[in-house]
């Protein structure tokens, strides 16, 4: 508050006055002035500004509104009235937080906990809760829910977090309550008024406006488009497309422009808010009625004014409603009975409004409806389940046709979609069911149920099909609109029965009213009168119908909610006081629709509706399909399976067989030779059979057979496991919503955790293996033969039989123990029989091998019925006698079943099915067995052969699959070898001549010398071998005359080394000739090391250019404009090529070297001091040339390509080949590229020499020539004067000036680039000389004494840093903190040798072992540095000491600079929080830097520095190069050289950017407990951090292959709409 003291005084002394008319006058007066205050306040606030500011608005509201309200209140200094509040506060009673969320916020719930899914914490409480700790889910909200931290109803335990744990003492009375129910009685009826208003009402004296004031407003809609609005906008006020979108994004986010929100309720936010004492006089107030006109509470007149309201004052009336009413339980119930009253005027007027539901009132629902206690209240005393269906009723009555049922054709989805959203509410209602019934409550329920079936019988039979014959059906029918019914029903009626199920009375009175309900639908009325059909000597008497010719639906949902209460009352035993209630039952009656429903999918499947389009498929999918077969196909098997049990079983089945149109063949009536119709008649056959088999075999519901829920689930698991191994997502959304598997999973299932990429698997245990039924009734078709293929090779593979044979099902409970008789009644024999009959003469056309499998499963399930029932009892006893009738011949047709099955058995074309009819024969001896009792059974003679016979065919196969087994271990392995090592692996066809690592290389004779620098230096060998061109492949050597050969190769900028982040380089600072030390941004040239022929490579280089052009969005990919290509053989990203400069042997011995050597070495002893200058003038003996003449046209012209590219990318500016700088930057990148090796190598923990893949080391290697090669394309001129600007650093050069001291530069560049432009001093304008090997010997060596004496001196300065003023300080310092300094330097000058020279290092630097000493010692040797380096100093002292002398002047200058320590940091990302949650909460204080609103925000993580951005929002656009970017874009051209790695962080989700407009989603290392990813937080499973798969990414970007991955994942998503990067 920026209120001085004046002022302050100012309003105390008009609170004082006002205070005092209070006194003489009353509260009416008081509140006139009040009135008449606001009325001419607000409007001078609000409207006259055309452009408010914001900032600007809210401190004027803060001074004229709020601050003398809250004075006038507390009678005092508002702060010190609030504190007091808080303090009567902090002891009160129970507190709730509350928080609204807005959208997009995640929000946490307990699944151990919550009592609903829809009790939710914020991030604040959550943290504080012990929910932590448990199961907890997370998702991001919709916005317009609260928090329910400290609601007891909300949760099973800890309802309350740390912070709002509830005090003891009681509540005073406060002084303030008179004034502040006055206060709030005035302002809310003034809010109301004035939100309310239209121009017709009159207002109060009191709120008239003098002058006439209008103003233009804009209301927002959700149908008009933001451009539509800034087209209109543009148009009406003649203003620029800028200030259109200002405005337009102020109205889509308030609603109305010009006129703000009633910000008066803030107000109210803030003070109910915190106080619990103004909290309830302001609820009190809100809910009196009134006294005047209507009677309406003025919390009512706000509601029912909601959808007239713009979105801005919604938002506000919402947030004011959550803070206040619902925060106490009794203002709560009041306000419930309150919403429930208005309830259907509120949904009527949501459905014709046009905003979204999230700010609508109607959204509040869930806030009150899902409140235990509070629903029963409301079903209790305000009808609400009544009032809810009536509501939905009244909005479906226009679909209603003549027959009273629903008909969607031509509905309207948007109106039809909000009508749905009344079912959430009816949901919500039940979501718990009660423990205690009262009788009000029965009646009440009993009332509801009664309306819904009303609404039910709308939809029983409703859009019936008939089947279209000849032609195809012209219009494809509705029908998405009744399933989505069905599906918002499917919970409801599961809740409706699991109601039921918890009181015996109301289940039994529910079934009365559901059958009663069923009875009066008269919809599918028979026909004609029944008909008596015979088969076997049985006689049906049924009404004839066939599904094929009349019409059917698939919307049975009360024959199918009867079937579910029958089940409970089976369940609970209710069962027998039924007869009570219900007239005798008919179950023949009952099943008719139901095995209709069946009858036309099984039509659907064997082709017979084809004409009738994809509507009735679709329909048909969805009534077995997993989202609603639960209350469709499972309850129709039910109701069947009811009928199946009462009825007799042959009458049953003869009932099937003529729904099922089948009955007329199986009785021989009638024959075909229509090949279609034959088929068809097969097909329904193989559809009845499955029927039988399930109706007998399907048992696994509570109340048809004893299992439990849990049961159920654990078989839907062990089935989806037995198609294949699945992630728990995929699992989870294979089952029903809502059923739970973490308890059972653990059961049945084996978890696999994932690899580095992937996700992780469960795997079926291998004892539930005997569960698996092939014939699931819940396969659909391609999982069941998926299923059936992987079980039969998995027994294969054990060397078991291929018998897939049913397996036990529980036995049913004592309700449904009839249905067993199914299996061994004499029309079931009749069937079967016929089908094997057809087989076993080998009829064809007459039977299919389905139709046997499926024969075969019944009589195995037949056969194990009849062992069970022997087992347990008697023979005497059992009833059930499939084997003996089986096995009888038959009057008719003279022969058995069993004989026509043995007959099988030998018959080639059923050859798959052998091992089933076997299983089968030899169950029947078994059955006998026990029949006769002789003990355990006896096999016969030939199923012991038959045995043996298995037995040895088993042990072969298991040894077969052993073998397979190990072959498949290994190539899984050398796969996930090349998974892992995707970056490393080298897959070049090359010859197989070359060896794995550079360690093996160059095994010369002369071995012994490894030595690269100086005279003792072993033999050169650089050759190049042969190689292969991957684009003609054909071979080719690397010489001066051949054609040139080129390596692809990729030239980045990068900070990858920076220790400085953030830092670009400055334009007036001496980059590119000297790189600083802090090595801010460097260019790095990578290659996969693929070779070609510099021709072969343009052609295909062109050719790429020209067909990309012409794709969609090929520039999202590459880019064409700065030369990038695929590689052709790996498809990694490049922009250009290194060729491959041939090298000539070196023809100088050792011999001479050594003659040499003692001439030399004197002399320079000699004469040290001068020993740089002295080069100058210095002339050689011996000259030898490389190169320079009759090379190759073409190597120069790459030469050219390459060193262009590296300058072009590495400098970011216009091509430029005559710039000095071109062979400078080629050095630079020469010896960035080596210490990004180093870095990486040292990341890694992997030795400097032979842990690089080859096609790595020949790329390094191609580099350095490259750089080498440099000096011989430009001037010699440019290169002498680049040696001698270098050389000035370490010594003094006459006529250079501005040099840097030498704590600015990076002395490895510096070594590179002195020593690769050395050569360049030995020519001069007309001849063309090159030192000869001794020379370039010596000056490697000398430049390399020179530089690490100078380097050592560099890193002693500074580690001591500021401290140190004078070298006298250095001594003291520790030795070994210069030899680890020095490490890094030394280890790439070793690199860098080797691969200029060739000389192989000594083999021990290529072992892990070696300690970074004896590193030092080996490196030394390989340098020809002595072995302590400080013996350096001594052998040049005299060079030295004058050279100290010249640096000391510099020393004072130096130290104005940033100091970097030795060695440098290792660069790695950001370390990420184990928990996920932690990162969200930290995103959830994220305040955006450039806005102030409360939109939603991306807060987005940078990998490489840890800050976090806004992503995708204008508020923080950014100008990049002239052009509008996004705040990641433009971060990342600071932080990463324009690679940027992201973690979006409430989606969960990398994103990799490079190079401005390209990115791409790369998965978060997160994992749940299940091993899988969660991008969009989905599924919402707590998430951990996965460190081998940040590893992972740490070695994408350290080895700067993150362009390449992005350029992968573009290639593979193909994206047909490209998605703006650079405004991320
Ligand atoms: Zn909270
Ligand atoms: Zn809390
Ligand atoms: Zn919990
Ligand atoms: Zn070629
Ligand atoms: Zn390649
Ligand atoms: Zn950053
Ligand atoms: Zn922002």
């Amino acid at each position: 508050m920026h209120i001085t003291k004046h002022k302050l005084s100012f309003y105390i002394f008009i609170v004082g006055h006002l205070q005092n008319i209070f006194m003489e006058h009353g509260l009416y007066l008081i509140g006139a002035a009040i009135l008449r205050y606001l009325g001419e306040q607000v409007p001078l606030i609000y409207c006259l500004e055309t452009e408010p500011q914001q900032g600007e608005e809210e401190q004027k509201v803060e001074q004229r509104l709020l601050y003398p309200l809250e004075c006038f209140l507390f009678g005092e200094d508002p702060c010190v009235g609030l504190q007091k509040l808080q303090q009567y506060n902090s002891s009160s009673s129970a507190q709730q937080c509350g928080r609204v969320f807005k959208e997009g916020e995640t929000v946490y719930s307990c699944r151990d906990c919550a009592i609903d899914p829809t009790c939710v914490l914020c991030i604040e409480c959550f943290q504080k809760s012990v929910h932590k700790s448990h199961r907890y889910k997370m998702h991001a909200s919709a916005g317009g829910g609260f928090c329910d931290c400290g609601d007891l109803e909300a949760w099973k335990s800890g309802p309350c977090c740390s912070q709002h744990d509830p005090g003891t003492s009681p509540f005073k009375e406060l002084l303030t309550d008179h004034l502040a129910q006055m206060l709030f009685h005035l302002l809310l009826r003034y809010m109301t008024d004035m939100l309310v208003w239209k121009e017709t009402y009159e207002l109060s004296e009191e709120l008239k406006v003098k002058e006439d004031t209008y103003f233009c407003v804009l209301y927002n809609d959700e149908h008009h488009s933001y451009d539509h609005v800034i087209y209109t906008l543009q148009r009406a006020l003649a203003c620029d497309q800028n200030q259109a979108q200002i405005y337009t994004a102020l109205i889509d986010k308030e609603g109305r422009k010009a006129v703000k929100r009633g910000t008066l309720s803030s107000c109210f936010v803030l003070v109910t808010g915190c106080v619990v004492g103004l909290r309830e006089v302001f609820c009190q107030v809100a809910l009196e009625p009134a006294a005047d006109n209507n009677q309406l509470c003025l919390i009512s007149r706000l509601m029912l004014h909601d959808a007239k309201l713009y979105k801005g004052a919604r938002k506000v009336v919402h947030e004011l409603i959550f803070s206040s009413l619902l925060m106490d339980t009794e203002f709560k119930r009041q306000f419930a009975m309150k919403f429930t009253e208005h309830y259907k005027q509120l949904q009527e007027d949501f459905i014709s409004d046009d905003h979204q539901r999230n700010i609508s009132i109607t959204a509040l629902s869930v806030q009150i409806f899902t409140v235990p206690t509070l629903a029963r209240q409301l079903i209790e005393e305000g009808s609400v389940i009544k009032v809810i269906i009536d509501t939905v009723m009244d909005m479906m009555m226009e679909h209603l046709d003549s027959n009273n049922r629903f008909q969607f054709q031509g509905h309207n989805p948007d109106k039809f979609f909000r009508v749905q959203v009344i079912f959430h509410d009816l949901r919500y209602i039940l979501i718990s069911k009660p423990s205690v019934w009262t009788e009000t409550l029965r009646v009440k329920f009993l009332e509801g149920l009664r309306i819904f079936l009303h609404f039910l019988c709308c939809m029983q039979g409703m859009e019936e099909v008939k089947r279209q014959l000849g032609q195809h059906v012209e219009v494809e029918p509705e029908w998405e609109a009744g399933l989505t019914l069905q599906m918002q029903l499917r919970h409801i009626l599961a809740m409706f029965q699991d109601w039921c199920s918890s009181d015996e009375r109301v289940l039994l009175l529910a079934f009365q009213e559901c059958h009663r309900a069923l009875m009066s639908c008269t919809n599918q009325p028979f026909r004609s009168e029944p008909t008596d059909s015979y088969m076997c000597k049985q006689i049906l008497h049924a009404r004839p119908y066939k599904v094929s010719e009349e019409p059917v639906s698939i919307h049975l949902p009360i024959s199918r909610l009867l079937a579910g209460l029958y089940v409970l009352l089976c369940q609970t035993g209710a069962i027998q006081y039924l007869p009570d209630f219900v007239d005798p039952l008919n179950f023949t009656e009952l099943a008719e629709q139901p095995l209709r429903c069946v009858v036309l999918a099984a039509q659907v499947c064997a082709d017979m509706w084809r004409r009738n389009g994809l509507s009735l498929v679709s329909q048909v999918y969805y009534y077995q399909d997993v989202k609603c077969r639960d209350e469709m196909f499972d309850k129709d098997v039910i109701m069947l399976q009811i009928a199946a049990s009462k009825m007799d079983p042959n009458h049953f089945l003869m009932l099937v067989l003529l729904r099922f149109e089948l009955f007329d063949i199986f009785n021989d009536n009638c024959s075909s030779k229509d090949q279609v119709i034959l088929k068809q008649w097969n097909r329904l056959t193989e559809e009845m059979l499955y029927l039988i088999i399930i109706i007998a075999g399907e048992r696994y519901v509570p109340g048809i057979s004893h299992v439990t829920k849990e049961d159920v689930t654990m078989r839907e698991v062990i089935h989806l496991l037995c198609i294949e191994p699945m992630a728990h997502s995929s699992l989870v959304k294979s089952l029903p919503e809502n059923v739970r598997i973490l308890t059972v999973i653990s059961k049945v299932a084996i978890f696999k955790k994932p690899g580095v990429s992937g996700h992780g698997l469960y795997e079926l245990k291998k004892e539930c293996l005997e569960e698996f039924n092939p014939f699931f009734y819940h396969y659909s078709r391609p999982q069941h033969s998926k299923a059936e293929e992987a079980q039969k090779k998995r027994r294969t593979q054990e060397g078991s039989d291929k018998a897939l044979r049913p397996p036990v099902p529980p036995p049913f409970c004592p309700a449904f123990s009839n249905i067993v008789y199914l299996l061994c009644c004499d029309i079931f024999i009749h069937i079967l029989k016929r089908i094997f009959q057809k087989a076993a003469e080998d009829r064809s056309n007459r039977w299919t091998e389905p139709m046997i499998q499926r024969a075969l499963h019944l009589v195995g399930q037949a056969l194990l019925e009849e062992k069970t029932q022997l087992e347990g009892s008697s023979t005497e006893e059992v009833t059930f006698d499939f084997s003996l009738k089986a096995q009888k011949t038959g009057s008719r047709h003279g022969k058995s079943l069993f004989h026509f099955l043995t007959k099988m058995k030998s018959l080639p074309s059923l050859k798959a099915q052998n091992d089933m009819i076997m299983w089968n024969l030899q169950m029947f001896e078994v059955v006998k067995c026990l029949r006769e009792k002789s003990g355990p059974c006896v096999v016969s003679v030939q199923s012991v052969q038959d045995k043996e016979k298995a037995e040895r065919k088993r042990k072969a196969e298991a040894a077969k699959a052993h073998r397979q087994k190990i072959m498949a271990q290994m190539s899984a392995m050398q796969k996930n070898f090349i998974e892992s090592n995707k970056m490393l692996y080298d897959n070049v066809p090359e010859s197989s001549s070359q060896s794995d690592t550079a360690a093996s290389v160059d095994r010369s004779p002369l071995s012994s010398s490894r030595v690269a620098v100086g005279p003792q230096q072993g033999v050169c060998s650089t050759d190049w071998e042969a190689q292969i061109c991957i684009l003609c492949q054909e071979e080719q050597e690397v010489q001066a005359q051949a054609p040139a050969m080129v390596l692809t190769a990729c030239v980045q900028r990068s900070t990858v080394l920076t220790q400085n982040r953030g830092k670009t380089l400055s334009p007036k600072g001496t980059y590119p000739l000297f790189m600083p030390p802090d090595l801010a941004v460097g260019t790095h040239t990578g290659s996969c090391g693929h070779v070609m022929h510099a021709t072969c490579w343009q052609k295909y280089f062109e050719a790429v250019q020209n067909t990309t052009r012409n794709r969609l969005h090929a520039d999202l990919i590459i880019d064409l404009e700065n030369g990038e290509y695929m590689c052709p053989l790996c498809k990694s990203l490049c922009n250009t090529v290194i060729p491959l400069i041939p090298v000539e042997p070196n023809t100088v011995s050792l011999i001479q070297i050594d003659l040499c050597v003692c001439v030399i070495t004197d002399n320079n002893s000699e004469k040290a001091a001068d020993e740089a200058t002295a080069l100058f003038d210095e002339s050689q003996a011996e000259f030898r040339s490389i190169l320079s003449f009759g090379v190759q046209e073409s190597i120069t012209e790459m030469l050219g390509v390459c060193a262009n590219t590296v300058h072009r990318v590495g400098l970011q500016t216009a091509p430029n080949d005559l710039c000095p700088y071109v062979p400078v930057m080629s050095w630079n990148t020469c010896a960035y590229t080596i210490q990004a090796t180093d870095n990486m190598l040292q990341e890694e923990g992997k030795p400097l020499f032979g842990s690089l893949q080859n096609r790595q080391l020949s790329g390094l290697k191609a580099l350095v020539q490259f750089s080498a090669a440099q000096r011989l394309k430009s001037s010699q001129a440019v290169i002498q004067k680049h040696f001698a600007d270098m050389l000035a650093v370490l010594v003094p050069v006459p006529n250079v000036e501005n040099t840097p001291s030498i704590l600015e530069v990076d002395f490895f560049h510096l070594l590179v680039g002195l020593d690769l432009s050395i050569p360049a001093l030995y020519q001069e304008a007309a001849v063309d000389l090159q030192p000869s090997a001794v020379s370039s010997a010596y000056n490697h060596l000398y430049l390399l004494h020179l530089l690490t004496m100078a380097h050592m001196l560099q890193v002693l300065l500074a580690s001591h840093g500021k401290h140190t003023h004078t070298l006298a300080g250095v001594t003291g310092f520790c030795v070994e903190g210069v030899k680890r300094g020095v490490l890094p330097f030394l280890r790439c000058a070793a690199l860098f040798f080797n691969c200029l020279t060739g000389v192989p290092p000594p083999e021990e630097l290529s072992g892990t072992t070696e300690s970074p000493e004896s590193q030092l010692h080996l490196l030394c040797s390989y340098l020809s540095l002595p072995s302590n380096l400080f013996q350096l100093f001594q052998d040049h002292r005299d060079v030295v000491t004058t050279l100290i002398k010249r640096y000391k002047s510099d020393i004072n200058r130096m130290f104005c600079h940033l100091v970097f320590r030795y060695p440098h940091k290792r660069n790695r990302l950001i370390d990420l929080p184990e928990d996920y949650s932690v990162l969200l909460n930290q995103a959830s204080h994220f305040k955006c830097p450039n806005s102030s609103d409360d939109e939603r925000k991306h807060p987005t993580l940078c990998l490489l520095c840890g800050v976090m951005l806004c992503a995708q929002s204008p508020c923080c656009q950014e100008q990049l190069n002239g052009e509008e970017v996004g705040a990641c874009t433009a971060h990342a051209a600071i932080c990463g050289a324009g690679v940027g790695m992201f973690l979006r962080v409430r989606e969960c989700e990398i994103v990799l950017m490079a190079s401005k407009t390209r990115g791409s989603p790369y998965p978060a290392p997160y994992l749940d407990d299940y091993g899988e990813t969660d991008p969009q937080l989905g599924r919402g499973n707590p998430l951990h951090l996965c460190p081998e798969r940040y590893r992972k990414l740490l070695h994408m970007w350290q080895q700067h292959c993150v362009l390449e991955e992005i350029a992968r994942s573009l290639e593979v998503l193909n994206v047909m709409f490209p998605f703006e990067w650079q405004m991320l």
